[in-house]
């Protein structure tokens, strides 16, 4: 298994990235820098599809867009001033250069490039029935199925049979697609995964996270809003709604950590809104201690606000090297430990003696949890609580992100006590569901949620076709959550 960083081997993954330009003569060498501003969506795999006028170019490769688009010969044989890009964790499809993203496809309305961040979630149903009339699949990617309802459409005009095609999908989906036409970015009916539109001097931009317009130094101009296509071409862009209004359910995990702090997703930054959350855990789960810890990095926004609210000080007591650069993590427990040794110390100077409050993000399976826990108390803390910027992830994730299957949730299956146990901590709370909401600036949950929180409260917001097995939403056990003392 490959990560950035030992924590990382318990977290959720994002699966994709998604980055397009269209209207400029360094288009794939601005979708490059744009890709490696979303590399912490999908570190896997990436790539870059660019259209010169006569001819589609791609490049995909293994691992990191460093390493891989940062080479001249590369950019220059990307050639054209239209160009989108992907980065890749991947959740649906193996680990094969041909699901590498943008998937491309020549069609009887000409060249077709797609790159898709999200997941579709009828996308096994829709495939059985593609083969049965003869359609022949190249790789194993939900994706690839957009591609065949469109190529298979009776409809006339490509945007037409695009239409026809997400007529058909459900689940997630942020698409950047290609065409000798020019552009299109589209977003589900309910918005699930983000996609933002920006401007860099003529040229249009589309891509999954504010932060990577600011890195190519492009304007924000808005979201893309959840069912809108936004077809741009040389004769300028034009906005086409061909779903029914509904209530938008952009994913609320974005808040707690898929999103860079420094991005804006959905109107509110993300690094406010990873405040707000810790606040209102103070507010909720106080605790007598010394210090507030941040777990790094994803920890730190939280722990800062949960430090302000309750007057207990922010301490760095965990040190994360930035000179380890990858590290790959041996499947024996032995080299994994020392493999979290070489990226996070702890601060032992700080931390003898003292009682501390860790603040992390969210706890999936619990194995980094225990490691934290102990790497605290071998450093001579003398009590190690444990605070999650998150409700009790108990249910997998069907809309492109890397859950494992419930039953390896810890929270699916111990109840809150049962989890301190397991990680060795003094006590262990998680902020609740209405206090994730609060930091939205909401009174609450209400009986019509503002987002998508199915890995918390089981209540999927669109049918899950391919999933049946699904076990039945547990709401009410969100209101047995306890402080442990
Ligand atoms: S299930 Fe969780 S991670 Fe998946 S889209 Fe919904 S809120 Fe986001």
């Amino acid at each position: 298994m490959l990560t950035t960083h030992p924590f990382d081997d318990d977290r959720l993954h994002e699966e994709c990235g998604v980055f397009g330009v269209h209207g400029s003569d360094s288009a794939a060498a601005i979708v490059a820098l744009g890709l490696h501003a979303l590399q912490h969506r999908g570190q896997e795999a990436a790539g870059i599809t660019s259209y010169d006028g006569r001819e589609f170019h791609t490049h995909r490769a293994m691992g990191h867009v460093a390493g891989n688009f940062d080479r001249d010969d590369v950019i220059r044989g990307l050639g054209g001033r239209i160009a989108c890009g992907h980065v890749r964790y991947s959740t649906t499809g193996e680990t094969a250069l041909r699901n590498v993203q943008p998937l491309f496809a020549e069609l009887s309305s000409g060249g077709f490039a797609i790159a898709h961040n999200g997941n579709i979630s009828n996308a096994m149903k829709l495939k059985r029935e593609l083969i049965r009339r003869g359609s022949i699949f190249h790789c194993s990617s939900d994706t690839e199925v957009i591609i065949h309802l469109v190529a298979t459409s009776s409809y006339r005009t490509l945007i037409d049979r695009f239409i026809d095609a997400l007529r058909q999908v459900e689940g997630a989906y942020s698409l950047v697609v290609m065409t000798p036409e020019g552009m299109i970015a589209c977003r589900d009916p309910l918005g699930i995964r983000p996609l933002v539109m920006g401007r860099l001097g003529d040229a249009t931009i589309f891509a999954s996270e504010t932060v990577a317009l600011d890195v190519v130094g492009a304007e924000f101009v808005r979201h893309v809003e959840p069912g809108e296509l936004v077809i741009v071409s040389d004769a300028g862009a034009k906005s086409v709604r061909p779903f029914a209004p509904t209530r938008a359910r952009p994913c609320i995990f974005e808040h707690v950590y898929f999103s860079r702090p420094d991005s804006v997703a959905d109107g509110q930054s993300v690094y406010s809104v990873r405040k707000a959350i810790g606040a209102e855990l103070a507010r909720e789960r106080p605790v007598e201690v010394d210090y507030v810890i941040p777990v790094p990095d994803s920890g730190v926004p939280a722990a800062i606000g949960y430090a302000q609210e309750s007057g207990v000080p922010f301490e760095l007591g965990i040190i994360r090297s930035h000179y380890v650069g990858r590290t790959f993590i041996q499947p024996a427990d032995n080299i994994r430990h020392l493999g979290v040794k070489l990226k996070h110390n702890a601060n032992r100077a700080l931390l003898s003696g003292k009682r501390i409050v860790l603040i992390d993000d969210s706890i999936v399976r619990g194995t980094t949890s225990i490691k934290i826990v102990q790497m605290m108390r071998d450093a001579g803390a003398t009590e190690v609580h444990m605070r999650i910027a998150s409700p009790p992830t108990r249910h997998s994730c069907f809309y492109g992100v890397d859950t494992p299957e419930r039953a390896k949730l810890l929270a699916a299956r111990m109840s809150v006590e049962e989890m301190a146990a397991h990680i060795n901590a003094d006590s262990l709370a998680f902020v609740s569901v209405d206090g994730l909401y609060r930091a939205l600036g909401e009174g609450g949950r209400s009986t019509s949620p503002s987002h998508c929180d199915a890995c918390f409260t089981g209540d999927y917001p669109t049918s899950l076709t391919d999933h049946d097995d699904v076990a039945v939403p547990d709401q009410f056990a969100l209101l047995d959550e306890r402080v442990l003392a």
